[in-house]
């Protein structure tokens, strides 16, 4: 299967000579971006920041980092020829040989409480250039001591991974909120010998120390006045989503519903190598954003591009992400 697959690829990048010629610009303009990040990091420029309003509350985007990877079809529409993921990139003005994932944690202020959702990557992404988190939060004028809550969508690595620095709670006088499903499934020793393996170690290190000051949620709770969690299951077995709504406005927190502003929103029915419930997630996929498109909400999408913030529109096979530009401003 692996040789198929690169048959391929080795035919498409003979055939697409353009996007070949076009792709290692492309990637030299990205790792030089990197490049400078990391330089910049360590003259504590903090990372790019985009704060909003939302009727009383105050929501900030923080980006944690970017990664740039190659091979999007070995990601997004795995079920699909390579030749379709290619076409949908292409039409979209994307290049069919690399994709770039950001990571985009969000502070929200409600005035009484400062709740931070999910945490990135933490230390071990900084060699990477991400884990960025808390310079952005300082940048936004909070600081780690301040935040009040943590919640959690999910506990794949990069939503966790900020819990800890040098094995102590980074959020030193923060509660926790954390979905009763995705905490039971990560915890159990059943996952030793499988491919969540590491998961299971990362939850044992990062979130189980934690436990004693966390609130165990299901579909439907409140986190707080205005914010309520809706069940996004199949990214992983107990995914979360968040529903912020204060004098009359509202927004919603997709986490990982969908990772890719193209491949995951146009064809929200593809297979995603990352959904560990295939089915379950593309039904989810559907429910959230039919919801979004037909209420009109914004949203912000943990890897969508930074900073991350969008609207949907219903189209015949998905959705068309529309970026938000300046309407959550006036
Ligand atoms: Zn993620």
């Amino acid at each position: 299967m692996t040789n198929d697959m690169s048959m391929k690829r080795r035919t498409l990048m003979t055939a697409g000579t353009m996007s070949v010629l076009a792709a290692p610009s492309i990637m030299t303009g990205f790792a030089m971006a990197q490049e400078k990040t990391d330089s910049q990091s360590m003259h504590q420029a903090p990372p790019p920041i985009r704060a909003l309003k939302l009727g009383a509350f105050k929501v900030v985007v923080i980006c944690d980092g970017t990664r740039v990877s190659a091979k999007p079809h070995e990601t997004y529409g795995t079920d699909q020829p390579e030749q379709a993921v290619a076409e949908l990139l292409a039409q979209n003005f994307l290049p069919a040989d690399a994709l770039v994932n950001s990571y985009s944690p969000v502070l929200v202020d409600t005035g009484s409480e400062v709740i931070l959702f999910d945490t990135g990557l933490g230390e071990g992404g900084r060699e990477a250039g991400s884990g960025r988190l808390l310079d952005g939060l300082r940048a936004a004028g909070y600081t780690p001591e301040g935040v009040s809550a943590v919640v959690l969508t999910h506990m794949h690595g990069d939503h966790i991974g900020g819990l800890m620095e040098g094995g102590k709670p980074t959020f030193a006088n923060a509660r926790y909120v954390i979905g009763e499903t995705e905490y039971a499934f990560w915890k159990d020793p059943a996952r030793v010998g499988t491919p969540a393996e590491n998961g299971h170690k990362g939850v044992l290190e990062k979130v189980v120390p934690l436990a004693e000051k966390a609130t165990f949620i299901g579909d439907g709770a409140e986190v707080a006045p205005g914010i309520s969690s809706v069940a996004a299951f199949g990214h992983s077995p107990g995914h979360m989503v968040f529903r912020l709504q204060s004098d009359g406005k509202a927004m919603m927190l997709t986490a990982d519903t969908a990772n890719h502003y193209v491949l995951s929103l146009q064809r929200p029915d593809w297979e995603v190598r990352f959904d560990m419930d295939k089915a379950a997630a593309a039904a989810s996929r559907r429910k959230i954003f039919d919801m979004i498109a037909s209420e009109r909400l914004p949203f912000v999408g943990y890897h969508m591009p930074f900073p991350a913030v969008g609207f949907v529109e219903k189209r015949d096979l998905g959705y068309r992400f529309v970026p938000a530009s300046y309407q959550l401003d006036i």
